[in-house]
């Protein structure tokens, strides 16, 4: 439930609310706000009668979290949330630009599917940085359908993407498959992607909740949305509250795109969460042809952010080349993007 404190309730005050509510067995999440600081109570309701909460002092109103996912929520908070990509920051070249997603601007993350070498994706970042992304993501570790396909460059890979944040300034996004690598990837990134084929590995995302760094979250290929946010309620109850969703498609019985890239998916999780939304249609078409008309449509339809794989020469790139652009066409893409964003009253 959500317990609202009255306005300008002292600290001793909330923390004797949260004392309470641990006595009755809650898990008190505090949300400390400017204008009003609320507790998310997470636990068995019966235990109490909301008549006897609002009789704590401090504590203005209760009221039921209906959804499933009690963190990730709108109830809980009723607009969208605001995350840094990035912060408390890598321990390996730290320097990047501090990003906000889920604002009037929309992100755009780009970069290839794989970090190949280091001439790559040096080459990559300056080259998405000028068209205007304000993040890089490339994977190091790959999560390929078949063990002989290339798996990634593994920590050579995340040095790479470490110095390629220095030179650029951009925040790096980089794939952890495993809950043992996760010290690893934090140790160089500034956000973690969780895939698509690991949307429910429990373990991984009970990992992810317990660093203070942002997941990017990306909805598995046949999850529902109530099993997606469920999904980034397990990184959220183990305490890290920086998540950001992936609509990435799932998959159908279509065979003319790669998946089906679910464009209500973005405003109805927009209805459902506070987290924000990004759209991934490079993964969500799977067609180089697809990616742009898909991206326009995802920021028409209100995304929060975009993420596009991007690539120095897309036909000889080791995954993913069928739905990547090349510098040219991701230059475009972002020029034809300014129009719509303003449309929409966002900008890029
Ligand atoms: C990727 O981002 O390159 C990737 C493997 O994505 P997904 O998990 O959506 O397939
Ligand atoms: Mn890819």
């Amino acid at each position: 439930m959500i317990v609202v404190l009255r306005h300008g309730c002292s600290k001793a005050e909330v923390q004797h609310v949260e004392k309470h509510l641990k006595e009755l067995g809650f898990e008190p999440h505090t949300l400390w706000g400017v204008e009003r600081t609320v507790i998310a109570a997470i636990g068995d309701d019966r235990v109490t009668t909301k008549e006897h909460l609002e009789s704590v002092p401090g504590v203005e109103r209760v009221m039921p979290i209906l959804a499933p996912y009690k963190l990730a929520s709108r109830e809980l908070i009723p607009r969208t949330s605001e995350m840094p990509l990035g912060g408390p920051g890598p321990e390996v070249k730290p320097v990047a630009n501090l990003v906000k997603i889920g604002g009037k601007k929309i992100a755009v993350i780009a970069g290839p599917c794989s970090v190949e070498d280091r001439g790559m994706i040096l080459e990559t970042a300056a080259a998405v940085k000028a068209a205007g992304a304000c993040a890089l993501r490339a994977g190091a570790f790959k999560p390929r359908t078949s063990p002989y396909q290339f798996q990634g460059l593994a920590e050579e890979g995340l040095e790479y993407l470490a110095e390629a944040r220095e030179q650029t300034g951009l925040p790096i996004v980089t794939e952890v498959l495993t809950p043992a690598d996760v010290p690893l990837v934090a140790k160089y990134a500034d956000c973690l992607q969780v895939g698509t084929r690991n949307m429910q590995n429990f373990l991984l995302l009970r990992a992810c909740g317990e660093i203070d760094r942002p997941i990017l979250l990306k909805r598995g290929m046949s999850a529902t949305i109530d099993e997606y946010l469920l999904a980034a309620e397990y990184i959220l109850s183990g305490g890290n509250k920086k998540v950001l969703l992936c609509e990435r498609g799932i998959r159908t019985f279509e065979q003319y795109v790669r998946n089906t890239f679910a464009l209500a998916a973005i405003p109805a999780l927009q209805e459902k969460t506070h987290l924000p939304v990004l759209a991934d249609p490079s993964h969500g078409t799977g067609v180089r042809r697809f990616v742009a008309p898909m991206a326009k449509a995802s920021v028409a339809c209100g995304a929060d952010g975009l993420l596009i794989e991007v690539h120095p020469d897309p036909e000889k790139a080791k995954t993913d080349g069928q739905q990547t652009l090349d510098f040219k066409e991701f230059a475009k893409l972002m020029q034809d993007m300014k129009a719509i964003a303003a449309a929409v009253d966002r900008s890029i």
